[in-house]
């Protein structure tokens, strides 16, 4: 979530309810293009509330019935946000980014090569193919990593040199404050952690700009020293889904590495990059229950992992295309202890150095996580 500023109950409500349910738009042109296919969430729309930037679906099915509709927006750029025929609120669009205009000299978009994610992060797969999705009995069903790549949106692997071009050019032209990179597997037991490595030291060599490397557990926890020497400044490693039996439904392939693995995985990083600064996805609303996400959320705060919860896009084309996004109470039955657990170990989404969880704008974990500090704040005032 792109801003640090405390979000009144009704806003923080409002974003809850716009990731579960979408929304509709009078003007899909309107700001940057939203974003369709690639690795993890998708099929959303950068949308400005408060001054806080979320991501919220638009082209799911889920939002083509949502009650929330954005009027086109006035000759300011804001849009009237009406809930059925009532006006709600009033909402932003961040404009396209200007290295959207840009080309290699190949002739290669620069939003081929990385998009702007949020408002101010600057996001990529460096490698759009994955292992996991090469079988459709392995692939992880919620992941749409294939359908950028065959729509001709992105290239297959980006070299260091293209994304240290495009960095650059973002953080020149359009002020990106932190860098995403990740990865779909490939079949070597690094897991994609040397890729990483070798863009991670071409973009830090042409630019500077904090990174977020995104990757499967590595096969040597020497890999975490090797990518923080190459510039990576913090880490994501995903769980997505949290329960057993869950994740062999969910992602058959990636459940072949159990959670123990990941926990071990996880328990070295930190040792590297810090409390803090490694983090997990998780997505709510694929079978975990609340409790579930809440019970492995406490063992990862104790280990000093950050577990940014996100509520489930059904993207397109997916085969959960028609799974139900999950409903605002219940997201919000989990980030509001969360956010409580989170500020109770003073571990914050704006100390995290560059990533998912500093954005926040798939989720609006990072607002229950202020309430819960201003809560604690007026209890000892
Ligand atoms: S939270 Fe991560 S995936 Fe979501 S918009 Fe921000 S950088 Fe992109």
């Amino acid at each position: 979530m792109t801003s640090s500023a405390t979000v009144p109950a009704s806003s923080r409500q409002l974003m809850t309810e716009l990731q579960s349910v979408g929304l509709r738009l009078q003007d899909p042109t309107a700001g940057a293009a939203s974003r369709r296919g690639g690795a993890g969430p998708s099929d959303h729309k950068a949308v400005t509330i408060d001054g806080v930037t979320i991501m919220v679906p638009v082209h799911t099915s889920t939002a083509w019935h949502s009650p929330f509709v954005a009027q086109a927006p006035d000759g300011t750029g804001r849009s009237a946000l009406m809930r059925g025929t009532i006006p709600i609120a009033s909402i932003s669009f961040p404009k396209a980014p200007r290295f959207y205009a840009l080309q290699t000299l190949e002739g290669i978009p620069y939003s081929h090569i990385a998009t702007l994610h949020g408002a101010d992060v600057l996001a990529t797969t460096v490698l759009q193919t994955c292992i996991r999705y090469e079988s459709r009995k392995k692939t992880c069903k919620f992941c749409s990593i294939g359908q950028s790549l065959a729509a001709g949106r992105t290239v297959a692997r980006k070299t260091p040199e293209q994304l240290a071009e495009v960095a650059r050019a973002a953080v020149l032209l359009d002020g990106v404050r932190h860098m995403v990179l990740t990865t779909g597997t490939p079949p070597t037991p690094d897991r994609g952690a040397a890729i990483l490595c070798e863009s991670a030291f071409a973009i830090r060599a042409a630019v500077d700009l904090p990174i977020q490397a995104q990757c499967e557990p590595p096969d040597d926890d020497r890999w975490f020293e090797r990518m923080k020497a190459a510039g990576i400044d913090t880490l994501g490693m995903h769980l997505e889904v949290v329960t057993p039996a869950v994740r062999e439904r969910i992602m058959p392939g990636k459940a072949s590495v159990p959670l123990s693995r990941y926990m071990e995985s996880f328990k070295a990083a930190v040792a590297v990059f810090g409390r803090g600064q490694v983090s997990t996805y998780i997505l709510a609303g694929l079978g975990d229950t609340a409790e579930a996400i809440l019970s492995i959320s406490r063992e990862l705060i104790e280990l000093g992992v950050y577990p940014f919860v996100v509520p489930f896009v059904p993207i397109s084309g997916t085969p959960l295309e028609d799974h139900p996004a999950p409903s605002p109470a219940f997201m919000q039955s989990i980030l509001q202890p969360l956010g409580a657990m989170l500020n109770a170990a003073g571990m914050r989404s704006s100390d995290i150095k560059a990533g998912c969880g500093k954005c926040g704008a798939c989720s609006s974990l990072a607002t229950y996580e202020r309430e819960a500090a201003l809560a604690a704040d007026g209890a000892t005032s």
